[in-house]
Order: C-alpha cells, then sequence, then structure tokens
C-alpha cells in the first residue's frame, strides 16, 4: 500500500548519502590514504543527517551561492526552501583545493568523505552578516542596537559562527558511520526510513512532532496531546546531539519521556524518538529547521509552542510561529517547506480552570496560573527546591531528582525573562 505521508523534502525522496556493507569497507580503505580533516561536533551531527535523508535533498556541504541564497531568502541557488546555512568550514592553512578529495575525520574516527567542488573564503564581515541575518530577531536583546553588544558573549550561535575558519569548502559526501546514535540509542534513533515506515505500519498520514531539548513537561504534554486530538500520531523527537553544559543529559531526558507515555498517553498514538544534531541556536530560524527534517522523517505538522528554540530574549515569544507565515512559496511542492507549524498559544496549568490552558482558552489572572518552563524546571532541580503542584508528573520529577541527587557538581542554570516567566 502506497504511504499516505508527506513527501521528504526536495522532490527527490529520501537523499541518503550513508554507505553501508562492501560499499562502505572499501570507501573506509580508501579514506584511510586521504588527507585527514579534523570536524566539529556541529558538523559530525550534520554528516549524519546527509547520511540518513534527514537533511534530503541536500548531498553536502554548501557552496557559497547556497549559502547567500539560504541566509538572503531561505533558498539555495534551485529556489529549494532550506533555513540555515550547512557549511563546513577549515582554516585556509590546509591548503585544501578545488578537486581534492579528503576524509572528514572527528575524535579519531572518520565520518566521511568529501569531493571538493568549491573553497570559499569567509572574512570577519561575511561571518557577520551571516549572523546578523540568521540570528537577528526581534526581542529585546536583538532591538535597539543590543545585538551586536550581547550577541558576541551571550548568544550561542553566534559565538559558534564566529568562532569558525576562515574557509568553508562545498561539496557532496560519501557517510561512513553513524557514530555512537546506534549503539547509545537502540529504539531511540531511528532514521526518516525507519519513522516513515512505523507511521505506514499504524495506518497515519497526518503525524505532529514535538521538539525536546528539555525534559517533557506539563506543558509539552499539554502540546502532545492537543496534536493526538487532530492528528492521526504523535512523534516525540528529542535532540540527542550536544547541549550547553548544565543541560538534562539526553538519556535522562529519553528514559523521562517513556515514563510520560507509560502512565499518561495511549501508547499507539505516540512515538518517543531521538535525532543526531547539536542546538544551532538560531531561534525562529531553528523553528524553520526543526520542520525541515521532521518532514524528511514523514512529519507534516510541526508544534511551535511559545519561545520554541528560543535563546535568552533574543527573540520575541512567537517570533518562531510568525517566522512561518514570512517564508517564500513557490508553489512548487518539490521545493516548498511541506510541514507546516501547528502554533500553540502560551499554556500552563491554571488552579482556577482546574486544568491545562492556554491564552486563548483561559479567562483568569496571573495568580491562577502555573507557569511552566524547562529552565525553570532545572533551575529548580538542580538546586533541590520544591516543585511547585502540577509544573510536572510525579512519576517524571521523581526520575529526574534521582539524576541531580546523583550529580555532584551543582549546576546553575541562568534565568531570563522568556524563562522565568516573567515577560507574561
Ligand atoms: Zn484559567
Amino acid at each position: 500500500m502506497a504511504s499516505k505521508l508527506v513527501a521528504p523534502h526536495g522532490g527527490k525522496g529520501l537523499v541518503c548519502a550513508l554507505l553501508t556493507g562492501a560499499d562502505r569497507d572499501a570507501e573506509l580503505k580508501k579514506a584511510k590514504g586521504l588527507k585527514q580533516v579534523e570536524i566539529s561536533d556541529r558538523a559530525k551531527g550534520d554528516l549524519i543527517m546527509m547520511g540518513i535523508g534527514g537533511f534530503s535533498p541536500l548531498t553536502g556541504f554548501m557552496t557559497k551561492g547556497d549559502w547567500k541564497g539560504v541566509c538572503e531568502n531561505f533558498a539555495m541557488t534551485d529556489g529549494t526552501f532550506w533555513p540555515v546555512p550547512i557549511t563546513l568550514d577549515v582554516d585556509k592553512s590546509e591548503g585544501i583545493n578545488v578537486g581534492d578529495e579528503i576524509a572528514l575525520v572527528k575524535d579519531g574516527e572518520i565520518f566521511a568523505t568529501m569531493q571538493i567542488e568549491e573553497t570559499f573564503e569567509m572574512t570577519a564581515d561575511d561571518k557577520k552578516w551571516e549572523c546578523e541575518k540568521v540570528f537577528m530577531g526581534e526581542g529585546e536583546e536583538s532591538v535597539d542596537g543590543n545585538f551586536w553588544k550581547l550577541a558576541p558573549e551571550d548568544h550561542p550561535g553566534v559565538i559558534m559562527v564566529q568562532a569558525q575558519k576562515d574557509m568553508n569548502i562545498a561539496g557532496p559526501v560519501k557517510v561512513l558511520s553513524e557514530g555512537e546514535y546506534p549503539a547509545e540509542y537502540p529504539g531511540v534513533y531511528l532514521t526518516p526510513a525507519q519513522t516513515r515506515s512505523m507511521f505506514d505500519e499504524r495506518g497515519w498520514a497526518n503525524v505532529a512532532a514535538l521538539q525536546l531539548r528539555n525534559p517533557m513537561h506539563r506543558s509539552h504534554e499539554f502540546l502532545a496531546k492537543i496534536a493526538v486530538e487532530v492528528c492521526d500520531g504523535v512523534l516525540i523527537h528529542s535532540l540527542i546531539g550536544n547541549l550547553k553544559p548544565g543541560d538534562i543529559p539526553a538519556p535522562v531526558r529519553v528514559k523521562a519521556i517513556d515514563i510520560l507515555i507509560e502512565n499518561y498517553f495511549v501508547k499507539e498514538n505516540v512515538i518517543n524518538a531521538g535525532y543526531p544534531l547539536d542546538m544551532r541556536y538560531a531561534g525562529p530560524r531553528e523553528g524553520l529547521l526543526h520542520a525541515t527534517f521532521r518532514q524528511n522523517y514523514g512529519v507534516n505538522n510541526m508544534l511551535i509552542g511559545r519561545d520554541h528554540a528560543g535563546v535568552g530574549d533574543f527573540y520575541g515569544l512567537f517570533e518562531a510561529q510568525d517566522i512561518f507565515d514570512r517564508i517564500p512559496e513557490t508553489g512548487d511542492d518539490a521545493k516548498d517547506l511541506l510541514c507546516k507549524p501547528m502554533k500553540i498559544d502560551w499554556t500552563f496549568y491554571c488552579t482556577e480552570c482546574d486544568g491545562m490552558a492556554s491564552l486563548r482558552t483561559c479567562p483568569h489572572d496571573k495568580e491562577s496560573r502555573v507557569i511552566l518552563s524547562g529552565t525553570k524546571l532545572r533551575k529548580a532541580l538542580s538546586e533541590g527546591a520544591e516543585i511547585v503542584d502540577h509544573f510536572g508528573r510525579e512519576e517524571v520529577l521523581d526520575h529526574l531528582k534521582e539524576y541531580y541527587a546523583g550529580l555532584t557538581e551543582k549546576v546553575e542554570v541562568k534565568m531570563q525573562g522568556a524563562a522565568s516567566g516573567d515577560t507574561m
């Protein structure tokens, strides 16, 4: 039976650069004789996504034309939508030239080979321009000239781009490893082909995804359940790549989701999985990236709540929802983003409503509302403070408390306006 799911992004099916079996062995043997170039954690995640089709239709790292088009107009040179640059930086002094073939290495493991089709310089001005296009938002830390005052020290995405080396290299890759993910997250690390076949088996056509990088609290649970009511099912999809120091490790978060599903969901309607990327901290543009690669996983509705992928106060609370209305549409399904946002207003537990509610449904005042945020939860847990009622589910909180009790070093969690609920 034909799949009822949304087609992968880019109109070319799942584009997977991962080699397996004898092909992989032969390529790996060849790779050992090539120039070895050390890559970042971010590039490793990008490569794995290119390997498993999560970044369809990308076949490698972006050319200057694609980089520029993506920054400026959310589109590559052929007109295909893409929200954030997927580039690979190297030192000019490495002496990499067009026509070279190189091996991309992380911590001693060869992740890919790459055919160099283009090299382009990235000056300080180029990086500054990329940061302004990709990361500058409409929150209080971005406006009134605040962006360049604060971002170089406070915005992890900007810090990452500014620390990039002075040259980008572009060209197709052959991916040789999925890293630690298959072994460390069996049953949770799923490829787009795997989630699609699970959705197909369940007969799903209309699928929503919930993006997670924090433990799931009541607000996330509410968002997922709104989606369960109106879609065939929900993919609870956690970032299992790298986070900031002080964030809760992926295995702890994944287990917390399992506990929640076990106790509070109809299991047939939800799938718990993880994806191998790092955070890019691109705020609203990251929300678009979340939708883009979810389309490849077979998802056509991306849940976007309040302050989705927020970074401090650089973005307005609903900017990640609004940006979906501003991206270009060509009318060609092969080029456009087909995974649409499912926009949900600010949600919370309200003692007057006696249940979960949102600004669209609850008429009561601030005093009646228990404002939930992952940052607030992590802060309370790390300080061993009492968690207010209705913040999370007891079974989940017990699991998280156990993790924090086992920590030898105290974690300091920085609170900012959006996370503290002060801006309500
Ligand atoms: Zn209420």
